[in-house]
């Protein structure tokens, strides 16, 4: 059994990675690390909380001392790196958290892989490192050139410039994912997709920056964490992947086609002044990933759409401890379901 060290493993995409690799296989043993900001919830695994095969770890990915501690602990053989801070609009307002955790949180992860030794680090980063595309110009390869336009993305891209340092430095064998947006349950409710089925489900206006004309190429959750496996297992040290969903829509459609499912009218849209600097469009070119990976999404925005409302419809108790401060009441019954064992 291999042990992996799965760094934001409570938050929406990292949880899907744990979900994906203990539903699939015998094959790991995963040390969860999150620090359980407002964006992660132990609920998120619940269904492996007392499995033997996952065991959580609350830290932070900055506190050099507890990672080396880890690494003393457990035997990692591998890193896939998911714990960022994640939203563009809090980066907007300060980015302070933003490099904290994702540009020295990275750098002592890089230091402890360094130091004791793994079989692969995986950065997982975003489509966002490549700044913003005009109307009609093709979509981002792994050679565009990195040019980040907000504070998030400019935490990503020095976080990738690191991980890519470390490589050809130290040879630390790293691997870096970019994706393009994704979307799926377990979305805490500040991000676009969420946010528009929560307040189209409770029939209040929605939100649309600007007049919804800006592009994002959207992911099924699911899609994205199949193509981090197989970039982790068979992936070559110091490339980088794209992984995109082949779904490029504009917001307004997409916010269009969500009151269209639940039934609600138009009228609850609401254009609101844009955000500063808004990126126009993302698109992924991922013929490298299918060419060497053999990876492919398999889920059309329609299909993946209906399945993450249905979702949402189907769990208000997450919505709601979500909202009442889910993550600690997560972690305290996760300690204490422990302890009871
Ligand atoms: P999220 O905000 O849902 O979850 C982030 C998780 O990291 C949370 O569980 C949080 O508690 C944890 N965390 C935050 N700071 C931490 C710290 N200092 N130490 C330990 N844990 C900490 O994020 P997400 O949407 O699941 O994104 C995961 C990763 O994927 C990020 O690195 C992000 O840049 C990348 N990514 C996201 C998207 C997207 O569309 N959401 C697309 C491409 C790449």
């Amino acid at each position: 059994m291999k042990t992996i060290m799965v760094t934001g493993g409570c938050g929406f995409i990292g949880s899907c990675f744990i979900r994906l690799l203990l539903s699939d296989t015998n094959k790991y043993r995963v040390i969860n690390v999150d620090r359980l900001t407002y964006a992660g919830n132990l609920a998120n695994v619940e269904p492996y909380s007392l499995d033997d095969r996952l065991v959580f770890e609350r830290a932070d990915v900055a506190d050099a001392k507890k990672i080396a501690a880890f690494f003393k602990k457990y035997t990692i053989d591998v890193v896939v790196h998911f714990a960022a801070e994640t939203h563009v609009d809090r980066s907007i307002k300060d980015a302070s958290p933003f490099i904290r955790t994702n540009v020295v949180g990275t750098q002592v992860l890089l230091d402890a892989c360094r130091a004791h030794g793994v079989e692969r680090f995986v950065q997982v980063s975003t489509d966002e490192v490549y700044g913003a595309l005009d109307e009609g110009e093709p979509a981002f390869t792994e050679e565009s050139p990195v040019k980040p336009t907000n504070p998030y993305a400019a935490s990503k891209a020095a976080s990738d410039l690191l991980v890519n340092a470390y490589h050809h430095t130290y040879g630390v064998p790293c691997i870096i994912t970019r994706c393009s947006n994704d979307y799926g349950p377990y979305q805490f409710p500040e991000k676009f997709i969420p946010v528009v089925i929560l307040n189209a489900m409770d029939t209040k206006q929605i939100p649309v920056y600007g007049t919804g004309q800006n592009i994002r190429d959207w992911i099924f959750v699911e899609d994205h964490c199949r193509g981090i496996r197989i970039a982790m297992e068979n992936g070559r040290p110091g490339e980088v992947y794209n992984f995109g969903g082949n779904s490029l829509k504009k917001n307004i459609d997409v916010v269009k086609q969500i009151l269209g499912i639940l039934g609600k009218p138009e009228t609850l849209i609401t254009l609101v002044e844009d955000r500063p600097g808004h990126d126009f469009k993302y698109a992924m070119n991922f013929q490298k990933a299918t060419k060497n990976l053999g990876w492919m999404p398999s889920r059309s925005f329609d299909d993946g759409l209906l399945t993450t409302v249905a979702w949402y419809r189907e769990h208000a108790g997450w919505i709601e401890a979500i909202k009442s401060g889910a993550y600690l009441n997560s972690y305290r019954d996760y300690m204490n379901r422990r302890k009871q064992r």
